[in-house]
């Protein structure tokens, strides 16, 4: 097996100063210690929908059924612990791109 290439991207002290609190952050609320990766994920789906750019469903781990929020099409989402909490999927019936939610009990 061949190790990923290592990539980097610059950001001023200050800027990993910000992102490690907020990490930190998001790790005390959800009790879950992300990689900078899934974390970085998180965040971005959830801005996003924040944003108003991509809808939001629920599902739980245990039950990953969702509803589109486009057509209304239930599908399920083939979920792994190394999934980060938050996925972008894109619904096998009309193709829309959403953030599904997996934190749902
Ligand atoms: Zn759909």
């Amino acid at each position: 097996m061949t190790e990923p290439r290592q990539r980097s991207i610059g950001v001023t002290p200050r800027e990993k100063e910000r992102l490690e609190k907020a990490k930190s952050v998001y790790e005390n609320k959800t009790g879950e210690k992300p990689d900078w990766g899934k974390f970085l994920s998180v965040v971005s789906a959830l801005g996003l929908v924040a944003l108003g750019i991509y809808k939001m469903s629920q599902a739980s781990k245990k039950n990953p059924v969702t509803n589109c929020p486009y057509c209304g099409e239930n599908f399920s989402i083939a979920y792994s612990d190394d999934l980060p909490p938050v996925v972008y999927v894109t619904c096998p019936n009309c193709r829309a791109e959403l953030v599904v939610d997996l934190r749902a009990p």
